[in-house]
């Protein structure tokens, strides 16, 4: 008999963790050899989620829980949940029933019979999304294999269900900036692709914009990639060759034939190029730059106000 920790990060889910407790109760009841931990991170709720968690907790112990001091990101809360889950499986979940817990059954069977250290699943449709975001989205994950050595899987959840050595390689990086799809890749082990289609959410709406997860997908290519800074050295060093050489033809040309004055707009165009160039590489370099600074402060990945979980805040922090 082995212990499943279900963690499920939680902001503004009011009105969807009625759903998913009664959902994860049929599925659990289906997996009754095992026992369970519903492991709930509260990431700063402003609405009535702590309440919501609070009354389960009331009427089932296998309800755990902790709440965040403010919104840190759901990266944040899934690593607070890697750290306090207890169970010799733990699974992520998002609380909107867009990971289907009807899944576990199957992704826990990889794990415990078949020989996988996870199970994790992709979307193979995106039905129900703006297709500008659908777009964006499969560009992100086309140009992250190219320029990355890690392997991003097009479509794939952060939904997936790990043995408890996969858990602790995930827990060994200790760095500030989580890009988790990155994370999971990194670690290796071997991993079985469980493949469904896109389920709408249940209630509420979701939290990213197309802003935040173009930051997102920002903080994905800082962190798991340095081919950014090594395009905008080529492009530093290929523009001086072109300018070494312009100096050149223009010294000999002057020796030569003399009187070069004209000209003088084409040589305004190539200024504001370089001059843009030059800023276009600060800006690359700053963003690495800016993140190396965030992980030399070595600052929480987040603070919890309460806690109630199965460990202990000494074992959590190890
Ligand atoms: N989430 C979180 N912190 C945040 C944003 C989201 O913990 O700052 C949780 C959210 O409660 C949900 C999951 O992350 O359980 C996925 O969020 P959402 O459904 O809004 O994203 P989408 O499915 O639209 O990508
Ligand atoms: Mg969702």
């Amino acid at each position: 008999m082995s212990k499943i920790t279900v963690i499920v990060p939680c902001y503004n889910e009011e009105s969807t963790l009625h759903f998913f407790y009664e959902e994860m109760q049929r599925v659990a009841a289906q997996m009754a050899e095992n026992t369970f931990e519903y492991l709930f991170v509260d990431d700063g709720s402003k609405d009535g989620t702590m309440q919501v968690i609070r009354e389960l907790r009331a009427k089932d112990e296998r309800v755990t829980y902790v709440s965040f001091s403010r919104n840190f990101g759901k990266e944040a809360a899934i690593y607070a949940g890697l750290t306090h889950a207890s169970g010799d499986y733990v699974a992520i979940m998002d609380a909107d029933l867009q990971d289907p817990p009807a899944l576990l059954p199957e992704m826990y069977r990889a794990v415990a019979q078949e020989g996988y250290d996870s199970a994790a699943t992709r979307r193979v449709t995106r039905k129900g999304e703006p297709p500008i975001r659908s777009f964006f989205a499969r560009r992100f994950y086309a140009l992250m294999n190219r320029i990355s050595d890690v392997e991003l899987m097009d479509g794939a959840r952060d939904y997936r269900l790990m043995n408890r050595q996969y858990v602790n390689a995930l827990l060994d990086m200790q760095e500030y900036n989580r890009f988790s799809k990155g994370l999971f890749g990194w670690v290796g082990f071997r991993i079985k692709w469980i493949e469904f289609e896109n389920v709408e959410r249940v209630a509420g709406e979701t939290k990213w914009s197309f802003w935040k997860l173009f930051k997102y997908s920002l903080d994905g290519i800082v962190a798991f990639s340095s081919t950014p800074l090594y395009i905008s050295s080529i492009l530093g060093a290929s523009m001086c060759g072109v300018g070494g050489a312009a100096i050149l033809f223009i010294v000999i040309r002057q020796l030569l034939f003399g009187g070069s004055a004209y000209g003088w707009p084409s040589m305004v165009c190539i200024m504001i190029l370089i001059g843009g160039l030059q800023l276009l590489c600060l800006g690359i370099l700053g963003l690495y730059l800016s993140k190396a600074y965030l992980e030399v402060k070595r600052r929480p990945i987040y603070i919890a106000r309460e806690a109630q979980t199965e460990k202990t805040p000494e074992q959590a922090a190890r």
